[in-house]
């Protein structure tokens, strides 16, 4: 039975009035597993009136009181951990361990969010002047809005809504089309941990609820997570619309491998960065560059990487799943046939691979290129595939002017034995997070999600304490108290002490 996948809109959930109707399919074989009917704008147009009417309320609540929401919020996550990610793996065809990864880096925001009260914490300073006294308070924004893509359903709407709701702000989630099921569920929880009616709203559908949540004078922030060319979008209009706005775009990031580095991990590192999620994490290891003569372990990487092989959700042996969509698959595809076109050798290509008994099925195999040069495609584009890049540097400094010279900055690592090399390579590189010896630097939520250069427009960052701030205003207050009601006469100059 094909499920029907609900709007939660001024505290109820509905299926909503929308002619649009977007499937939700498996994409293990392609069959439509749910049905949401996309937003009408007086739908959207509801949820802002009643997110903005319960920020009057919301806001006035006190911080331990909303960290309490949060606290029984985190709780309800984990007691349901399992349940989430199987709804994820089924609508992103994601293997069981990994969903539930996805589900567990949104958990942890979520506790995180727990101990609001310290991070909203201002600034005081007393005697600025004779008897006068300086401090701040953090006060939210009002309704924030968040549209996250199709490859972290769990993880990334999790990233916005609880901090931003902890900070006092009510919040509208516009979750990707292509896996609405699992945010579905997050808001269920969200209510059932006692978030009063209003303070959260999800609306369903594409550009057209996007477009109007952009736009609207009642939305005060937007956070987005998604590609490049929606990302740049987003940051335009909604800054246009005189909005703050987070835009957390596409990546291509880099694998530094020095011949110091312990080949075995270099191995097992590089299989799970590259392939695992097949390839599609805006983190994943898209590129390595083989320093000296440790290109001489290409054909070790290459082989490790050709054993694993991609299959259903629930398939143990499994490495990872299929691509999100027959498009998604399609581009990757093309991607693999310029590579080769355009010279670079394929050691492994996976664009046969197929697994029985699901051959409609978006499969794609694990993929391997060597001679890679930076004027190809396939080193150009973010392919979002599992596909990995190899390619050849005769120094560390050639291999950092590479990935500076990538428009992208979200991650990098590098691999090494050599302190004087990690620390050269943390210092130089143009990357807002770098991992060493650690293949995926994503920085766990005291930290901030701090992606650079075309990864990411803005300029406060997800989660931590740079969320705070993005979902905060600052009001500095300068007090001063008199004694007694003597009047001392007008002061018409600035006072200098
Ligand atoms: P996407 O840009 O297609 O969609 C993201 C969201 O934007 C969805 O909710 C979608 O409905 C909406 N959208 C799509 N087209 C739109 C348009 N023209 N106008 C307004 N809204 C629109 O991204 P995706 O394919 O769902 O996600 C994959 C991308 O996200 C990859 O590029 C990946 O690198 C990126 N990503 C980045 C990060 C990061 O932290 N930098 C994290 C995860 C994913």
């Amino acid at each position: 039975m094909t499920i029907q996948v609900k709007h939660y809109i001024d505290g109820e959930f509905v299926i909503g009035e929308g002619s649009k109707k977007i499937s939700v399919t498996n994409p293990a074989n392609n069959e439509t597993i749910a049905v949401v009917n996309a937003a009408t704008d007086a739908e959207v147009l509801k949820a802002i009136d009643s997110a903005k009417a319960a920020f009057t309320t919301w806001k006035e609540i006190p911080v331990s009181e909303r960290a309490r929401v949060m606290l029984r919020y985190q709780h309800l996550l984990k007691e349901h951990h399992d349940e989430i990610a199987e709804i994820l793996a089924q609508e992103t065809g994601k293997t069981f361990d990994d969903a539930k990864g996805d589900v567990w880096r949104g958990i942890e925001v979520a506790e995180h969010a727990c101990n609001i009260a310290s991070m909203l914490m201002g600034e005081t300073v007393e005697n600025v002047a004779r008897s006068i006294d300086t401090y701040s308070y953090t006060q939210p924004l009002g309704v924030c809005a968040g549209i996250t893509p199709f490859n972290f359903p769990a993880m990334i709407p999790l990233w916005m809504f609880p901090l931003a709701i902890a900070c006092g702000n009510t919040f509208i989630l516009k979750p990707s089309e292509q896996d609405p099921m699992t945010p579905q569920r997050l808001v269920e929880l969200f209510e059932e941990a006692g978030a009063p009616k209003g303070v959260l709203q999800l609306v369903h559908g594409d550009k057209t609820a996007v477009d109007i949540l952009l736009e609207h004078k009642d939305i005060k922030a937007i956070s987005f997570v998604g590609s490049v060319g929606v990302g740049q979008y987003i940051y335009k209009t909604g800054t246009d619309n005189l909005k703050r706005v987070q835009a957390f775009a596409g990546a291509k990031n880099h694998c530094v491998i020095m011949p110091d580095a312990n080949k075995q991990q270099v191995i097992n590192n590089l299989v799970g960065a590259s392939v695992g999620a097949a390839g599609q994490r805006c983190m994943a290891i898209s590129v390595a560059i083989f320093v000296g003569e440790a290109a001489k372990w290409i054909p070790e990487v290459n082989a490790a990487i050709a054993k694993v092989r991609p299959g259903l959700w629930n398939d143990k042996d499994a490495a990872y799943g299929p691509v999100i969509s027959p498009a998604a698959k399609q581009r990757v595809l093309s991607l693999i046939a310029q590579g080769k076109a355009e010279g670079a050798t394929c050691l492994t290509d996976g664009s046969e691979c197929t697994v029985e008994g699901y051959e409609t099925g978006n499969w794609v195999g694990p993929t391997v290129f060597s001679d890679v040069t930076t004027d190809m495609a396939i080193y150009n584009e973010e392919i979002f595939g599992p596909v990995l890049c190899c390619m050849t540097a005769d120094s560390l400094d050639d291999a950092i002017e590479v990935v500076n010279n990538s428009p992208y900055g979200n991650g990098t690592s590098i691999f090494t034995a050599s302190g004087g090399a990690a620390r050269k390579y943390q210092h130089f590189v143009e990357v807002g997070q770098v991992g060493i010896n650690v293949p995926i630097p994503v920085p766990l939520p005291f930290f901030s999600f701090t992606g650079w250069k075309g990864s990411f427009y803005g300029d406060q960052h997800a989660y931590g304490k740079q969320a705070v701030r993005f979902y905060t205003e600052t009001k500095t207050i300068t007090s001063r108290w008199f004694e007694s009601d003597i009047a001392t006469g007008p002061n018409m100059t600035i006072e200098l002490k």
